[in-house]
């Protein structure tokens, strides 16, 4: 730890190896590592700190959610605008999708290969599974194009409640 004299107060600058993170799974590692790679870009510990704090997650995290994650983990002030760097970086090398409809964001669940998703979004407890939904979107897409409609962004996103949360609803009763 390099300790420095700045007027005032003595600050602790933090070395990269001391960035505390969530623990992240060597399945969740071993993509990141993959995906930065691939897209010639640096997997640096704060990017890696921000995927693995919505890997730990059982439900997507908005944008000021992780930031309060990462702040309470890391205890030091983070700028919003990190938080969605981080957030921008990662969608872009494929590693998290964003949620259009409540605007949050969750991690890929097989980024290893290239795919157009949809997503059940559970609104009692807020998880979002993502389904490879090829078929769906290839139905879509062809009818817009029927309708002489060209799309650019596929966004399908399903509300309603998850099965557990049906389970968990049923034994209550
Ligand atoms: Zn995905
Ligand atoms: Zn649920």
């Amino acid at each position: 730890m390099i300790l420095r004299w700045t007027g005032e107060r003595v600050t602790a600058k933090k070395t990269k190896d001391e960035l505390k993170s969530a623990r992240i799974s060597a399945k969740h590692r071993a993509w990141a590592e993959a995906l930065c790679e691939q897209a010639g870009e640096r997997l640096t510990p704060p990017r890696l700190a921000a995927y693995a704090e919505l890997a730990v997650q059982k439900r997507p995290l908005t944008a000021y959610e992780l930031l309060a994650c990462l702040e309470k983990r890391q205890d030091r002030k983070i700028a919003p605008l990190t938080a969605y760097r981080h957030l921008d970086f990662l969608m872009q090398v494929g590693l998290v999708h964003r949620l259009e409809s409540n605007q949050s964001y969750l991690p890929c669940s097989h980024p290893d290969e290239p795919h157009e998703s949809c997503y059940l979004v559970c609104r009692t407890c807020g998880s979002a599974d993502e389904l490879e939904s090829q078929n769906v979107v290839s139905i879509l897409n062809k009818t817009a194009k029927e309708r002489g409609f060209e799309t650019d962004r596929n966004i399908v996103e399903l509300e309603g409640t998850c099965k557990d949360c049906i389970e968990k609803a049923a034994k209550s009763h």
